[in-house]
This record gives C-alpha cells, structure tokens and sequence, in this order.
C-alpha cells in the first residue's frame, strides 16, 4: 500500500480522484554512453541507451489552484519556478494559451543530481498528468516538443520505453533489445552537476557515429556487456576516484558488469541472478557508505 512518507506534504495518502493525481515518477540508467561530437554552441552530442528502473518518486498533481506551486521536502531540489515540474507545468499551460494553477507534490526518493534523471522525470509525470487531466489536449509529437523545451531527457520519460537517444535529447528510437536484470545502485553521497562533467571532458571526439553499434543485449549477453560503457566516466572519476572503487567493488560482488550512469556520481552494478544481487547488496551495505537500491530494469 502506498504512503505518503514527506511530513512536510499536505497531502496525506493520495489516491487519484478528479481533484488530484498520483503519478509515480521511475529514475533512469545509462546503459550506454558515447559522447560523439560538439556543437558550436558547445552542446555535446551523445548517443545513448536509456531505460527506467523500478526506484520512484511520486508527483501528486492538485487541481483547481489559482498559481502553480511546488513542494518538495529534499534540500536540494528548489520549490519555486526553477524546479524542472514547475517548468513542464509552465510551459503546458502556454500551449494550451490558459492561464490555470496546479500544486505539484514530490516526495524525492531517487538520489538528487545523481544521474539517475530525477528532475527529469518529475517534469515527464507533471506533462503525462496534465495532459491526462485536460482531456488529451496534445497527442505525442506536441507533448515532446513541449518536452525537449523543460530538458534533454524529458522526452524520454514520456515515452515509457526503453529508447536510444541520439543528439541533445530529441531524436528517440524505442530499444527492445533488452533482458530482465536486477540492477544495483550504489549512491555516492556527493552530488555532481552535469553542466561540470562536460566542460571538464577530454575526449578524442571522432565525430563518426554512423559505425555505431548499440549492441543487443537480449541475444547474448555476456558476450554485449563488454561493449557497454560509459564516456563520462573518465571526467567524473577523475575528480571522485571513490566511483573506480564502487566499480570494481561490484565487479568482485558478481555483477555482470558495473557502469556510471550520466553524469553521475550514481553507479550500477547489472546482475543475472538475483540471489547475487541481493548478496552484494547486503556486503556493500555492512560498509555504510553510501545509499543502495536494488531495483529492476523496467521494460514493456
Ligand atoms: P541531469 O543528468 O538531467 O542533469 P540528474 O539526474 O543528475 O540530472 P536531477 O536529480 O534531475 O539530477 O537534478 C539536477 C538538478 O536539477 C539538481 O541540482 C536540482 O537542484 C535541480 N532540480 C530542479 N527540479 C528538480 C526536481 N523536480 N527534482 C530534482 N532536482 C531538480
């Protein structure tokens, strides 16, 4: 049974009615990173595979308010126009040419710049929410446009499938390729902004991506993982060696293998056999030092 575990929210056990929504809100994982190229506008492009996984916050959307508002009871997520599901509800209402109000509540469990797409996903819930409440006003294509507006991974979210992403965030191509796996988070509890990951990245960047093969890691596993990585890892580790330390860690645990996701600091470790997976889960959490979930790869 779900609860409401915020003592700052005013709302208490939510359950969906025509006054309110309760929209859970999954946390992301790169499975695959490469950083192909620079814009002259200094954006970077990626190509990468994304796929949700079973650790969620809840947005709980309150209708008939005269201003939009957020609460959020985490330190470091603001509550005012700068939080990503203020914007998404923002930038919904001036589509739509209304001038409405929505009170979004988000009790924050995923990990906050962390690279598991939080805020992200808080802005996905706040479109699929509203959209659902106004009547389907937009079909997809006008709720991604709106979308890649609020943030790159935005889109993703809404598509509520595993996807490579290509470019800055737009271009999405639903990835079946996939296998059930339990995965293992391991939370550094240091948080890295994605903006100094980039600026500090010194890759040989080629440019040619058209040779790029996102392997299949349904076929054969064992022998894909091994193309699985992550190009951020490099700027990222070199300021907080303690993410090589996680990573091996999980290796020497059993997992299949272990990769950054995003920016990070937030690393996974992807296990075959769940008795494994919950054995390094209890071994890393004798430790305490860092925040663990085992979670599920969330596919269709
Ligand atoms: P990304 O890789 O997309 O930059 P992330 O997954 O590493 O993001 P988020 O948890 O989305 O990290 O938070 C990134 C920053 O966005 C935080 O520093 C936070 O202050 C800000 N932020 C704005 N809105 C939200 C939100 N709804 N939830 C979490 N953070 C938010």
């Amino acid at each position: 049974m779900w609860s409401w575990p915020n003592p700052k929210s005013k709302i208490r056990n939510p359950k969906s009615n025509n006054k309110t929504l309760v929209i859970p809100s999954p946390a992301k994982i790169n499975l695959f990173l490469k950083v192909v190229g620079r814009r002259p506008d200094g954006y970077h492009e990626i190509i990468t595979l994304l796929c949700r996984v079973s650790l969620f916050d809840t947005v709980v959307l309150a209708f008939d308010r005269p201003t939009i508002s957020v609460e959020c009871a985490h330190p470091g997520v603001p509550e005012d126009r700068t939080n990503l599901a203020y914007r998404a509800a923002s930038l919904f209402f001036e589509a739509l040419s209304i001038h409405d109000g929505v009170a979004i509540f988000i009790d924050k469990v995923v990990p906050v710049a962390a690279g598991l797409g939080g805020g992200s996903s808080n802005a996905a819930a706040v479109l699929l929410g509203l959209n659902h409440h106004y009547g389907f006003p937009f079909d997809d294509e006008e709720l991604r446009a709106i979308a890649l507006k609020v943030g790159a991974d935005v889109p993703f979210f809404l598509l509520r499938r595993a996807a490579v992403a290509r470019g800055i965030g737009g271009d999405l191509e639903v990835y079946e390729d996939l296998t059930p796996l339990r995965v293992l988070l391991v939370c550094p509890k240091f948080e890295v902004p994605t903006a100094w990951v980039y600026k500090n990245l010194n890759l040989g960047l080629t440019n040619h991506s058209e040779n790029l093969k996102i392997p299949n890691l349904k076929q054969d596993f064992s022998r894909a993982k091994q193309f699985l990585f992550n190009d951020l890892e490099q700027a990222t580790i070199g300021k907080f060696p303690e993410i090589k330390t996680i990573k091996k860690l999980l290796l020497d645990l059993g997992a299949e293998t272990a990769l950054m996701s995003g920016s990070g600091p937030s690393v996974f470790g992807l296990f075959k056999d769940g008795q494994e997976a919950t054995k390094a889960i209890q071994s890393i959490r004798r430790g305490a030092r860092w925040k663990t979930f085992l979670v599920d790869l969330l596919l269709p």
